[in-house]
Parts: structure tokens; sequence; C-alpha cells
């Protein structure tokens, strides 16, 4: 039996892939408001957008995120290219041209391509975006640009990580990244700021900004074996869960991001504190950016926890966590990376910061913080009957949506209580009522839906009794 020829309830539904989810309106009106003042937010400070592809060499990950943490390890979507049929097919007849007329062996890029391919070269979707940008920044050859490169993305992540309220498997981020030959602080501050800013904007108030100074490649191994020799130690180890006492060999600087709550007090009193420990550069460079933060009325919480497992990470990182968000309240996560780019295959000297912001966990955090929801009401519900109303209630649906107000026009004829019932669930703020009377008397009703009050205006009146425009009340603020 055909799908279609089942009774509805055997007929095979699909739902959703796990840890993926749909943004529905009204919501999604909250995402476009989000996005919009992010956007505004970073054009403000002179970032631009960059957009890079949701796949890339799974190779490009390793090498930047780090083959050894979970992201790479366990939680990327994989898949090998494989050529189809029709590439093989375009491939026999490639091979034929990759001899010149003298016979000798032309290889063509196509055909080295083909023969990665082949190979069986494995892509991953995006589990961040940093390596994506600095990928595009090296390929485009961005560091002969003037300046540095200030840029944003917004788009989404994929992870494969155990979903809950707060983690997708698709989620949403947005970022920012400098790229340039400076690592000076007030590179470092402003872009924090501009979080700052951002988050005022949302009118999220309850966060905490924690920063911290990881050290350079001078000072930091001398540090991880300080740690690590603290670690050993037998009243601190016979502490410690299984996975931070394998990691005392492995990555000791990874314990003192451990959240099992056995381990906090030794990580907290214990433990040796990298700012602690810096080389006089890193030194200098932590202090100068506390002071620019304060330049900026960035309020700060220094953390020395605040860690990040790999070589190129370097000197500030930092974390924007809220506790109006439970269990994952990290909203944003930033810090230098210095030798990234050169890690890359890219030019000598390119310095780089940036940070990533859960989009998902902002858009609950302004829900949270102000108990709005997401809500696009029509500003005017056209209720028209009979048909020589139509042609006017279309025509003023259009003068109206021209004035960028949100317009609700009934495609069929409604009798005048159901329309009004219908706008009143809808949330519109005006009834425009055109029946039989309003043609002949050349006169527009409206009603107010707040207080019932209506009115009778003139068609030439309509315009300037909606100007100022209604305001929007999406987003916070309203
Ligand atoms: P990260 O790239 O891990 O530093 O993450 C940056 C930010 O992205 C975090 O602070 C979260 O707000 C957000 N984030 C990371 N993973 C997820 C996820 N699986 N679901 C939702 N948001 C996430």
């Amino acid at each position: 039996m055909s799908e279609a020829a089942k009774p509805e309830s055997e007929r095979r539904k699909f739902r959703a892939i796990k840890g993926t989810r749909d943004i529905l309106p009204p919501d999604s009106a909250l995402w476009n408001w989000f996005e919009k003042a992010a956007r505004s937010v970073m054009e403000s400070y002179n970032f631009g957008e960059i957009r890079t592809p949701i796949f890339e060499e799974t190779e490009l990950f390793a090498r930047s995120v780090g083959s050894d943490t979970d992201i790479v390890s366990k939680e990327m979507f994989t898949f090998p290219v494989v050529p189809s049929a029709h590439e093989l097919a375009l491939n026999l007849f490639e091979g034929q041209q990759q001899f010149n007329q003298e016979g000798d062996f032309v290889s063509t890029d196509d055909a080295q391509r083909f023969r990665e391919e082949k190979a069986g070269k494995l892509v991953s979707l995006r589990p961040e975006a940093t390596a994506s940008v600095c990928r595009a920044y090296i390929e485009h050859g961005m560091h002969t640009r003037a300046g540095d490169q200030k840029l944003y993305y917004i788009g989404p992540m994929f992870r494969r990580e155990r979903p809950q309220k707060g983690r997708y498997r698709q989620f949403y981020q947005i970022g920012a990244e400098v790229l340039g030959t400076s690592d000076v602080p007030a590179i470092d501050a402003e872009l924090i700021e501009m979080l700052t800013v951002l988050l005022e904007r949302c009118q999220i108030e309850k966060y905490t900004l924690l920063i911290n100074s990881i050290g350079c490649a001078d000072c930091r191994p001398k540090y991880v074996e300080l740690l690590r020799a603290k670690l050993r130690e037998p009243e601190i180890f016979s502490k410690l869960g299984a996975d931070s006492q394998r990691r005392v060999e492995t990555n000791p600087l990874r314990v003192m991001d451990s959240k099992l709550p056995e381990e906090q007090e030794i990580i907290e009193q214990k433990l040796p504190k990298i700012s602690e420990h810096l080389c006089a550069d890193c030194k200098t460079h932590y202090e100068k950016l506390k002071k620019e933060l304060k330049l900026r009325e960035v309020l700060f919480t220094e953390s020395p926890r605040l860690v990040r497992g790999l070589d190129y990470y370097m000197r500030t990182t930092f974390e924007i966590t809220s506790p109006i968000l439970g269990a994952q309240n990290a909203l944003c996560g930033g810090g230098r990376y210095d030798g990234l780019v050169e890690m890359l295959g890219g030019p000598k000297g390119i310095k780089g910061i940036g940070f990533a912001l859960g989009e998902d966990r902002f858009i609950d955090a302004i829900q949270e913080a102000k108990k709005i929801h997401a809500t696009r009401p029509v500003d005017v519900f056209v209720a028209w009957m009979g048909e020589r109303a139509y042609p006017t209630a279309v025509r003023l649906a259009r003068v109206l949506r021209g004035e960028k107000h949100t317009v609700e026009l009934p495609p069929e004829e409604t009798k005048f209580r159901k329309a009004l019932e219908r706008a009143d669930k809808m949330g519109a703020r005006y009834v425009l009522i055109i029946g039989e009377d309003e043609i002949a008397s050349d006169m527009l009703t409206i009603k107010r839906l707040a207080d019932g009050k209506q009115e009778k205006i003139s068609e030439e009146a309509l315009v300037d009794f909606f100007r100022p425009p209604v305001p929007s009340k999406e987003g916070p603020g309203n």
C-alpha cells in the first residue's frame, strides 16, 4: 500500500534528528533580532562578515582544534568524499587528457584532486569556525591587506555531544577574530568590551566575565612541569578522580578545568596558578590587559582555572558565564592563538585572538533575563467584507507594509466578528475595517484592540495615523 493510502496514524512521520531542532515563529523573530543586534555591534567596531563553508577537510580541525580533544576525537560528523559515478566517468575522460601531444604525462589540478578524493579524503562538518577563518585568511593572502583583519561569522556548528538543554548537535555560534601582526592588549580588551556591549544590548545583566593569562611557549611548559610535580604528590594524587590522574601525565593543564566536585578544593587551594608563573613579557601583557579593561569599565573576575591545552593558545583567555542558564552556563569563550596561522601553513608572525558565543544560549538568556517571549505582533489586521471592499483592502495593505508595518490581510472574506477574534488571537494592535459602509462613505474604520476604541478616518489620513511607526516589539527593550 502506498504511504498516502494508509490511515494517518500508520503513515511514517519524520522527526528532526537527535540533537537538532527547528526554530519556529515567533521564536525565530528573536533570533533575527539577536543576529541583527550582534551584526550592528560588531560592525560598529569595524568587523566585517566572513562566510566560510560548513564542511572542511577533517585534517584542518585535527590540526587546529587538536586531535586529542573531545571535539575532534569523538564529536565530529566526518565522512569520506567518495567520487560519484559521474566523477569517475569524467576522470576517465580527463585521464586521456593527462598526456600531452608528445605523449608526456601532464598532471592537472583536477587529476590531483581526484586522486586525493579517491584515496578517501575525509571531510567534517565544522565543529567551530576559527580554523576555517584562519584557513581562509591564509588561502586568500589576507595578511597582505592593510591593517588587522577584523572578521565575524554567524552560523551553525556541529558536534556529536550528548544533547540536553543548552547543548545541541547542531547549534549556532557568532564569533569574531582579529588577525594581524600586533598582539597589544588593547586588541584583546576591545574585543571583550565589544562582547559586553552586546550583552548590554540584550539586557543580560547577570553574567560573569572570567579572564586569565596562560602564558606563552616560554613560560607555560615550566608552569606545566610545576603543576605536574604538585599533582604527583601522593596526598594530592590520591584525591584525584581517574580522569585527572590520567591527565597528570598526558595533559595536566586540563586538571584545572575539571568539574568533579571532590577536586574543587584541591584546584582552588593547593595547585599553583599560572598567572603567578608568567614570564616578564606575559606578565606585562596581562597587567596591561587588566588596565585596558578597567579603562573601558569592563568588570572582570580573574580565574586561574581558565586554561587551554594546545600549544598555540597563549596569553589572554576569557569566558562569560551566566547563572541564569543552568548546567550549561557558558555563554561565550575566547582567547589568543598567536601560533595558529603559522601552524596551518600561513605566514610567520601572524597573531590572532577571537571568541565564539553560543547563540542558542544567548537566546535562552535573553528570554530568561527579561521574561520576554518572542512576539512578532501584527500591527494592522485588515478585516474586509464584500467584493467592493477587497481591492481597497489589497491596496491599503500594501501601502501600510510599505511603511514597514506588519499587516495581516485575510485571503478570503471573513465575517467581521470572526475577523476580530482572529486579530485578537494574533495579538494585532489595530483592525482596519473595510466593508460596504466604508466604501459607500469613503471613510475607513480603525479599531484599537487594547481598549476597543474605534474611529473613522479618511484614506488620506491612514498613513499618518500609524506614524511614527509602531515600535517593533520583538527583542528586549520594549
Ligand atoms: P567553544 O567553541 O567550545 O569554546 O564554545 C563557545 C560557545 O559555544 C560556548 O560558550 C557555548 O555557548 C556554545 N556551545 C558550545 N557547544 C555547544 C553545544 N553543543 N550546544 C549549544 N551551544 C554550544
